[in-house]
């Protein structure tokens, strides 16, 4: 029987019944040890581990509630080995080192998040990987591969702006050549998109995001679809001593089983925040590829499964003051980087943040909205009220 992700996501990595009865859910297990039998017990364990199967034989590697949320999001991506890590950016990290030497090249999309250019500045130059980026919009990806990228690293949708890549003719060209695509899934969060089987050699995202879902832990997950991968990202994670609070883990497993809810309601609320904006007077553009009019529309269609909560809007005519003038009158909207929880955010993005999307055409910036939970008439009764005030005076 093949089961819907949503009832996948209620079933998955719980626990086994002990004789004729059982938890609903896994124990958080806290130890920094793991004890053996015997001898034998011990070498067979480790040798397991050796061989590549996630088995636990020290505390850093976690044990019950580890490997039930390692399970899950194997479910959730579509793929068959876990890396669990302490934040989003510690596993765009971990996985940059696991697969790159000095020398190397890496070829990253000019929308990706951010901090990524500064684990390029501060870290992956220092040890001779040189990292190039490029607009997929303008730029043919077979064009900027030199003989020694390693890796082409994509975000798609991308940050802040949203725009939707082609993953497509990356991993064709990238297949073709032994290079690996990375992908940074956490705009869809595995619920609604898998980079994995489209053929990209490794999914990442940050469970801090729509996994947790409450706000409440950092969480980065890796997602690895073949041995070679995998093996790689093992060493590196056992050398870099990676270890994640049974805590944080167990709240992402509680995160995942309301996700497939918290996920359509998202979708629901940031749509009418997003045509609600879209026909406003003073709306430059809004930036949901989920809206029809948004140039990516057709590519999610084809490739996504649905839309989250967040979307970006700019203004016509106006001023960055105008622009802070708005988050500081809304009400309902926290100012705060991060997103994915249960509350709605707002964030300027100021032109300055934008000129490394060579595809950005404005001039003032743009407000990067988290639609949340909250009634969707009062969060655009709430942006009516500050975009009407702060446009005003
Ligand atoms: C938030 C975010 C990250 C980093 O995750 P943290 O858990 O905050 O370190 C990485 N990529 C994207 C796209 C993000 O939005």
């Amino acid at each position: 029987m093949s089961l819907h992700l949503d009832t996948r996501l209620a079933h998955c990595g719980r626990p086994a019944m002990n004789g004729e009865s059982g938890p609903v859910n896994v124990p958080i297990v806290r130890t920094s040890t793991v004890r053996f039998k015997s001898i034998e017990a011990m070498h067979a364990q480790v040798r397991k581990r050796a061989g590549g199967l996630p088995v636990s034989t020290y505390g850093r590697q976690g044990m019950d509630t580890h490997r039930a949320l390692e399970e899950a999001m194997c479910e959730l991506e579509g793929g068959s080995r876990a890396y669990l890590t302490p934040s989003g950016l510690a596993a765009i990290s971990l996985t940059l080192l696991a697969l790159t030497s000095p020398g190397d090249h890496v070829l990253v999309t000019d929308s990706v998040y951010q901090p990524v250019r500064k684990l390029d500045a501060g870290h992956l130059a220092r040890t001779g990987v040189e990292v190039g980026y490029f607009d997929p919009f303008t730029e043919s990806v077979e064009e900027r591969l030199q003989p020694n990228t390693r890796v082409v690293y994509v975000e798609t949708p991308g940050s802040l702006l949203f725009e939707m890549i082609d993953l497509a003719p990356i991993v064709a060209a990238c297949k073709a050549r032994g290079i690996s695509v990375v992908v940074d899934n956490t705009w869809a969060s595995g619920y609604l998109f898998n980079p994995l089987a489209m053929g990209a050699d490794i999914s990442l995202m940050a469970g801090t995001k729509y996994v947790s879902g409450h706000s409440d832990l950092m969480l980065g997950v890796i997602v690895a679809n073949d041995a070679s991968h995998a093996s790689r990202l093992t060493t590196t994670y056992e050398a870099l001593g990676v270890a994640v609070s049974p805590d944080d883990v167990y709240l992402a497993l509680r995160g995942l089983r309301t996700m497939a809810v918290r996920m359509q309601q998202h979708e629901h609320n940031a749509m009418a925040v997003a045509r609600w904006l879209a026909d406003h007077a003073s709306v430059d553009r809004v930036y949901y590829p989920a809206l029809e009019t948004d140039p990516g529309h057709a590519l999610w269609r084809r490739d996504f499964r649905g839309a989250n909560g967040l979307l970006s809007v700019g203004f016509r005519g106006i001023t960055e003051a105008q622009l802070f003038a708005i988050v500081d009158a809304l009400m309902l909207f926290d100012i705060g980087a991060s997103w994915g929880g249960y509350e709605s955010l707002v964030l300027p993005a100021t032109s300055e943040k934008l000129l490394s999307h060579r595809s950005w055409r404005g001039s003032t910036g743009v407000l990067r909205l988290h639609i949340g939970l909250e009634n969707a008439a009062d969060l655009v009764n709430d942006l009516s009220q500050a975009v009407g005030a702060a446009l005003k005076s």
